[in-house]
C-alpha cells in the first residue's frame, strides 16, 4: 500500500465526471487499499477517486468508525434535511456550511463485483452525497453560501459549542 497524493481545488480534474468501473481486477484492490491508507493518513472521512488523480466511480468512507468501499455507487433514496458544516481534503482548510438529507440508502458494488445496498444518517448520508458528488465533477463549495477558514470555525464553535470538523 502506499499514499497518493490528494489533488486540491484548481486542478481541473476535480470537475472531471468519472467513468463507471468495469474491471474489478488487483489494481482496483490496490486503488481502493492506497484510497483507505490516504484518507486515514490525512484524517479525513471519505475520499473519491477524482482527489487522488483517478476519474474512476471508486469512493472510501470512514465516517463511523466504519470502512466502506463504494464502487459505481447511486443514490437510491434519501429523506429528511440536516445542515452542518462540511470540508474537504481537497479544499484544505475551509469549510462551508451545507444542507444534506438526513437519511440516504446507496447502491454499490465491492471491489470484487458484487452489488450491497447500504444506508446511513448523520455524518454517513453527509458523506455519501459529498463523495458521491465527487464522481460527477462537483464540489460541496458549490453549495455553500460562503466558506469559512479553520479560524473562523473554531471562533464559531467556542462561541456556539457545536458543529464537528471533518474533511471529506
Ligand atoms: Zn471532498
Amino acid at each position: 500500500m502506499s499514499l497518493r497524493n490528494i489533488v486540491t481545488q484548481g486542478d481541473p480534474i476535480l470537475n472531471k465526471k468519472c467513468r463507471p468501473v468495469t474491471e474489478f481486477d488487483e489494481k482496483l484492490a490496490n486503488l481502493l487499499d492506497d484510497m483507505f491508507e490516504t484518507m486515514h493518513n490525512a484524517n479525513g472521512v471519505g475520499l473519491a477517486g477524482p482527489q487522488v488523480g483517478i476519474l474512476r466511480r471508486v469512493v472510501v468512507i470512514d465516517a463511523e468508525d466504519e470502512d466502506i468501499e463504494l464502487v459505481n455507487p447511486e443514490i437510491l433514496s434519501q429523506e429528511g434535511e440536516q445542515t452542518g458544516f462540511e470540508g474537504c481534503l481537497s479544499v484544505p482548510g475551509m469549510w462551508g456550511y451545507v444542507k444534506r438529507p438526513q437519511w440516504v440508502k446507496v447502491k454499490a458494488q465491492d471491489r470484487n463485483g458484487a452489488w450491497f445496498e447500504t444506508e446511513g444518517t448523520g455524518l454517513t448520508a453527509r458523506c455519501f452525497c459529498h463523495e458521491i458528488s465527487h464522481l460527477d465533477g462537483h464540489l460541496y463549495t458549490e453549495l455553500a453560501d460562503r466558506l469559512y477558514t479553520t479560524e473562523e470555525l473554531d471562533r464559531m464553535a467556542e462561541e456556539q459549542e457545536d458543529g464537528g470538523e471533518e474533511n471529506q
